[in-house]
């Protein structure tokens, strides 16, 4: 009987959750080959195939740089005795109020999110929040999304870079786009992304887009006011808004799509609310396409919009415990260290290791080495699928915190699954009003993208300690603008919030066509996520977006 293995399963690296098949052959034979290895199988029933990044999924499952033993300041302990430690000490910072928070990020089960939420609840806090930061300001959306329909549709207006961010949705796209004469691709962003060549593009000026999107609501209602679109800098023409009226007006099944990243968008949740009320008057439907694999299931089991309150009990320093579930918040929240001090303490999963790490740090598994549910795009619950045996050590987050609430409370808890509806929608949601006048001393505009593929050396995890290896952090400009600023290789980045070194990446490569005063960096380096404020936008939603800076050499 052969004992090779086959597992079904998932994508963890994006909303879109491509199927993936991951096999391997006798693995107890004393014959060690190729075949012993685990190969990466495409499901033929999923015709977007996998990207670059889901490509991946190999290395990362099998990385060296796995962590394997529960570390705490740089030392391993044993999982069961870390447990007993924690357990004891939430309980102490928990009889306050909201002495806790808790981070989980968007790549969990809705299992693990039903069970962080229970967690939330013994430890005497709402306190609950969900990362990628980003993903929040989508979490109001109900999605009206099908891969299927998507191939058929003529019309599709794109916000944001979707070809980059979650790449395989190119095919159905670029099917819809062929299918007719006449079919429709629009793309609106704030520089050019992959998409561009197969769009029809409008790239409006950083921080503008929800001013944007306001007056073409007013046009689509009819309600035309007068705005002479060349005198407000936002960098397109009045016949822009005529074509996108009509497009969307004269579409017969069309969608808008929405895609955004950390440092991108300014005021996102203005954006999304903006196009639900645009897709609704036009009669088009709306989908938002989030970063984190299951960002929508664990946002709406969260229920509500917690994040800026986080961020006050950290700058406020009425949080004394910080927990963060799949993710580091010395990645994740820039600065980390001004809020470190006052933290008695601190708990974080991962599947990296990270050997200075100032609390404990549980080895986590990837989505791929679960069992569980997750929500997909298409608003439907589905099982992230059969569970590779993940790397020894680790242990899922369900598993922890399940161990957790035991040690708390002594009580042995089970996921609850419940219906999952979106998130209540907030006061707010006007667009920020064009800041026109020119800085002097900022005369650039800072956007954050995601990274040209870089399959093979791990860049695409935004996992730190790749970056180490593959040095950086770097940024693009306009060619011809550098060119003409005579800079050399090396320059400082300086924005309101904070300063960084970078070197230019090599602008013939990079996949984005950056306009005039326009600086990219790929944010997947805190250096380059510490340029953008980790604040509240005018919405109270903390999405960081695109800010001013200026370069120094
Ligand atoms: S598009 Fe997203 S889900 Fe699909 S293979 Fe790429 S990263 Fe994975």
């Amino acid at each position: 009987m052969s004992s090779s293995e086959e597992y079904r399963t998932k994508c963890p690296f994006c909303s879109v959750q491509d199927d993936l098949i991951l096999r391997r052959g006798n693995t107890k034979s004393a014959l060690f080959g190729p075949e012993n290895l685990f190969g990466l199988y495409v499901d033929k029933r999923n015709d977007r195939g996998l990207c670059p990044r889901g490509n991946f999924v190999v290395e990362l499952l099998t990385s060296p740089y796995r962590l394997r033993k529960v570390m705490l300041n740089g030392e391993s302990h044993a999982v069961e005795e870390a447990i007993k430690e924690c357990s004891y000490k939430l309980k102490e910072i928990s009889k306050e109020k909201n002495g806790v928070a808790i981070l989980i990020s968007g790549n969990h089960t809705l299992e693990e999110a039903y069970l962080a939420k229970e967690l939330a609840t013994k430890l005497n806090t709402e306190l609950i929040g969900l990362f990628p930061f980003e993903d929040e300001a989508l979490l109001t959306v109900k999605n009206d999304f099908s891969f299927t329909e998507i191939s058929s549709s003529d019309m599709i207006f794109t916000v944001g870079d979707i070809f980059s961010h979650s790449p395989t949705m190119a095919k159905p796209m670029i099917d819809a786009r062929n299918k007719k004469r006449g079919n429709r691709l629009l793309y609106l962003d704030i520089v050019g992304g992959r998409i561009s060549p197969f769009a029809q593009s409008y790239i409006i000026k950083p921080g503008y887009t929800a001013y944007f999107f306001s007056i073409l609501l007013d046009y689509v209602k009819g309600m035309k006011k007068k705005v002479e679109l060349e005198k407000t800098g936002v960098g397109l023409s009045s016949t822009s808004i005529e074509e996108l009226k009509s497009s969307l007006k004269n579409s017969k099944n069309g969608w808008i799509l929405f895609s955004n990243l950390y440092g991108h968008f300014r005021n996102p949740y203005s954006v999304v609310t903006l196009l639900e009320e645009i897709a609704h008057e036009t009669d088009n439907h709306f989908a938002v396409i989030p970063v984190g694999q299951n960002s929508l299931g664990v946002g709406r089991i969260i229920g509500k919009l917690n994040n800026k309150k986080i961020l006050d009990g950290l700058k406020n320093k009425t949080i004394k415990g910080l927990i963060s579930f799949g993710g580091l918040p010395t990645e994740s929240i820039p600065h980390f260290n001004d809020y470190r001090k006052q933290l008695k303490f601190i708990l974080s999963s991962s599947v990296f290791r990270k050997d200075d790490f100032p609390g404990y740090l549980f080895p986590a598994t990837l989505s791929l080495e679960k069992h569980g549910s997750i929500m997909s795009l298409e608003e439907e619950i589905v099982s992230v699928g059969e569970p590779v045996p993940p790397v020894p050590g680790a242990v899922s987050d369900g598993v922890l915190i399940s161990e957790l609430i035991k040690g708390i409370t002594g009580e042995e808890v089970k996921a609850e699954v419940l219906k999952l509806n979106p998130v209540k929608k907030k006061e707010g949601g006007a667009p920020s009003a064009p800041q026109a006048q020119e800085d002097k001393r900022f005369p650039f505009m800072l956007v954050g993208v995601g990274l040209p593929y870089h399959h093979g050396n791990g860049e695409i995890t935004r996992r730190m300690i790749w970056n180490e290896e593959k040095g950086g952090p770097y940024l693009f400009l306009n060619t011809s603008q550098y060119k003409e600023l005579g800079l050399s290789k090396k320059v400082t980045v300086v924005t309101p919030y904070s300063s960084s070194l970078f070197e230019i990446g090599n602008l013939n490569e990079s996949s984005y066509d950056i306009p005039e005063d326009v600086i990219v960096v790929p944010v997947h380096y805190p250096e380059c996520m510490e340029l953008f404020p980790l604040e509240v936008d005018s919405d109270h939603i903390l999405s960081p977006g695109v800010v001013k800076a200026r370069l120094e050499q």
